[in-house]
This record gives structure tokens, C-alpha cells and sequence, in this order.
């Protein structure tokens, strides 16, 4: 675990200095969807700060034994309504909020618990049905509208593209949801941050932090397979 997150963060380093960024200024956050407890115990004593949960029920348990861990978490799974109360109790950044909806619930919730949640926008920059994501052309509108919402707090963009582990075929994506963050940036939403942009993979990290990366999430590489 210690030489694969070692490895991990040397890359990490070296593609951000490979185009003149800070390699501070890119964090991982190590996904740990499946990984039995123990692990997740590893990954943070060998250097992890900031751990990536897909399912909620999974979470919640490993949550219950592992809370006193110093450590990040965040949720960057598929997310339904009804399961927001859960998700707002444990997690310090939510990255795939894709609708109005779901925000409202999140700030309700949040509210009860006197807590302003963070959160990113989840864009389907591929614009595929089959995946989740606000349509690129409402992302400005479905912004504007959370950003009213007083216990929510927007900080960026996060994206899941097609092709995975084809870096090449995936750099537009990432170069998209770039230029729709600067655009959304432009517009000066009041209570609204873009600084963050949650995309690249144990496949495709070092394009994404090409471009402009500032959030990669990776599993495989940090883990192993996963079953
Ligand atoms: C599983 C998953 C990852 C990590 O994928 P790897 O290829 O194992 O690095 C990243 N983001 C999301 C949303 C995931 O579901």
C-alpha cells in the first residue's frame, strides 16, 4: 500500500509540474468502494487525507467503525434523494449533486443538523443518456438555482467521462468541463466557488490534471482490483 501510494503521489506530482502547476494544488482522493475497513485503516496510516465512497449503506458502516480516523470523506457516488440524510451526516464534500432536487434535499437536511454541506456539481459532459449528470447547457442555470439554497455550498465541477482507461480519447472531456467551469466561473454567482474540478481516474489522472485537475479520484491503482 505504502510504494503504491507513494507511486501514485510521485505522478501525481510530476504531471502537475509537467504543466506548470503546484503539485499541491491537485488532491487525491483515494477511493475505497468495496475495500474491507482494513485498508481504509492502511491507506491513511501510509499518507491518505481524503478517503472516496460510492454507496451509502457501504459507507455508513465502515463510518461507524472508523470515524475517529483523520481523515476526509467523500461521496462520489450516484446519489438519491432519499438517502441524503445519511450522506450529509458523514461526508465532508458531496462530488455528484446532478439536480436541483437533490441539492434541496441535501440543504434540508443540513439544515437540521446546522451544517453547511459542501458540494459539486456533477456534469454528463458526454452528453450520454445512459449517464448521470446535469445537461451541460443547464449547469449554469441548475447552479444559479442551488446556489439560493443557504446550507449547500458550491465549490466546482466534477465529471465522469466515457472511455474509461483511454487517456487520449478522454482529454476532451476533461478540456469541456474545464471551459464550463471557467464559464460558470464567469458569471460571478453570488455564495457559488469553481475552484474545484473532481475528474480523472487510476486511467486518465495525469490528462486530467493536465487539465486542470484539481480533485483525482483513484481506486485500482491505490487498492488493487476490486472484485
Ligand atoms: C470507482 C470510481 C473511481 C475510481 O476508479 P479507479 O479506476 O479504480 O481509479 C473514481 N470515480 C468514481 C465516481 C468511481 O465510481
Amino acid at each position: 500500500m505504502q510504494k503504491r501510494l507513494e507511486k501514485i503521489q510521485q505522478r501525481i506530482g510530476q504531471a502537475a509540474e509537467a504543466c506548470g502547476r503546484h503539485p499541491d494544488d491537485v488532491r487525491l482522493v483515494a477511493v475505497s468502494k468495496t475495500m474491507p475497513k482494513e485498508m481504509l485503516t492502511q491507506a491513511v496510516e501510509a499518507g491518505v487525507d481524503t478517503l472516496g465512497e460510492n454507496y451509502v449503506q457501504e459507507a455508513r458502516e465502515k463510518f461507524n467503525q472508523l470515524y475517529t480516523l483523520p481523515v476526509a470523506w467523500h461521496f462520489i457516488g450516484h446519489l438519491q434523494s432519499n438517502k441524503a440524510k445519511y450522506v450529509v451526516k458523514i461526508f465532508d464534500l458531496i462530488h455528484s449533486v446532478d439536480s436541483l432536487k437533490l441539492a434541496r434535499e441535501i440543504n434540508k437536511q443540513a439544515k437540521k443538523i446546522d451544517k453547511i454541506q459542501e458540494i459539486l456539481v456533477q456534469v454528463n459532459i458526454s452528453q450520454e443518456d445512459s449517464k448521470s449528470g446535469t445537461h451541460v447547457e443547464n449547469t449554469v442555470d441548475t447552479i444559479r438555482d442551488i446556489s439560493n439554497l443557504e446550507n449547500v455550498a458550491v465549490k466546482g465541477l466534477m465529471t465522469m467521462p466515457p472511455f474509461f482507461n483511454a487517456p487520449e480519447k478522454v482529454q476532451p472531456f476533461f478540456k469541456a468541463l474545464r471551459e464550463l467551469r471557467d464559464k460558470v466561473d464567469a458569471e460571478n454567482i453570488p455564495n457559488v466557488s469553481m475552484h474545484e474540478l473532481s475528474m480523472g481516474m487510476t486511467g486518465d489522472f495525469e490528462v486530467a490534471i493536465q487539465e486542470g485537475a484539481t480533485l483525482v479520484r483513484i481506486g485500482t491503482a491505490i487498492f488493487g482490483e476490486r472484485n
